[in-house]
């Protein structure tokens, strides 16, 4: 599990900006129509991340809710005053899977505007909730490229029982004119991809399980890795969620208070940057 890290490489570090509340795993036990009332604890969470990153002297992406943005326009200025790349994660949250393409592009295209509105920059990256994107909706890539984006991180390439596509491409590759999807990053063994991007098996695998399978994918197939985490996943303290199954209380609240030192490890251990300059060089 000491695999030499390579020094040369720089990944592509990301945050799902998204409360506690939003995932999708709670989706059919917290009413849309309730988060409203729902105590937020983004903001903090996400200065926490800030103030994580500055001290590693780190650049990352953050693909935020526009729902969220719209209820805290300082913190995505904070974001981008700190030299991060923002990016979309669609308004509302709904996976792509779930909707109609007219309201899915709707959707995106709302978040956009806002987020373009709120920053003053041009958004070019796009991150489908629930990694909702992949062979069975082609029509969501269309959507995506339509709505002006230039790049989709939305394909974790692996095989999962809420999403996943095992047998997309693991790295870069263009998927409509114009437009990229920059898959997360999986680590190939015995003709299988394994994840090694993050979300739950960050927290639930022991950190050298991802620094050996980072440095792999950066060693042995040359390449950058895409990594993502959510800010409530450096929360401990956060509202426990009521009448859940057993297995989405396990994922969802396994080993938060160890989010926060693994990263800083993973800050240490690997060079990270945002997304449009690890992957888009050139590409305007
Ligand atoms: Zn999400």
């Amino acid at each position: 599990m000491n695999a030499r890290v390579p020094v040369g490489i720089v990944n592509a570090l990301t945050v799902d900006v998204e409360d506690y509340f939003q995932v999708s795993a709670f989706e059919s036990h917290i009413d849309r129509g309730d988060w409203d009332g729902t105590p937020r604890r983004v903001e903090a969470n996400v200065d926490r991340i800030l103030a994580l990153l500055a001290r590693h002297d780190a650049r990352a992406t953050f693909f935020t809710l526009g729902w969220l943005a719209e209820r805290h326009p300082d913190m995505v200025r904070r974001i981008v005053g700190a030299g991060h790349e923002l990016a979309s994660h669609g308004y509302s949250h709904g996976r792509a899977h779930d909707q109609l393409p007219v309201e899915f592009l709707d959707d995106i295209r709302r978040a956009k505007a806002l987020l373009e509105d709120l920053s003053g920059h041009v958004i070019r990256g796009y991150r489908a909730p629930s990694f909702s994107v992949g062979p069975r909706n082609p029509w969501a890539f269309e959507c995506i490229a339509k709505a002006g984006y230039r790049y989709s991180s939305s394909v974790y390439p692996i095989r999962h029982d809420h999403y996943g596509a095992p047998a997309s491409p693991r790295f870069p590759h263009e998927v409509h004119p114009g437009l990229m999807e920059v898959p997360v990053a999986t680590v190939r063994l015995m003709n299988t991809n394994l994840p090694a991007g993050g979300g739950g098996y960050f927290r639930l695998l022991p950190y050298a399980v991802s620094r050996w399978s980072l440095a792999r994918i950066n060693r042995v197939d040359g390449r950058p890795a895409m990594f993502y985490f959510h800010p409530w996943e450096l929360d401990p303290e956060q509202p426990r969620i009521a009448g859940i199954s057993a297995k989405t209380r396990f994922r969802h609240y396994l080993n938060l208070d160890r989010t926060e030192a693994r990263l800083s490890r993973l800050l240490r251990d690997f060079r990270w940057d945002r997304v449009d300059r690890v992957f888009l060089d050139g590409v305007q």
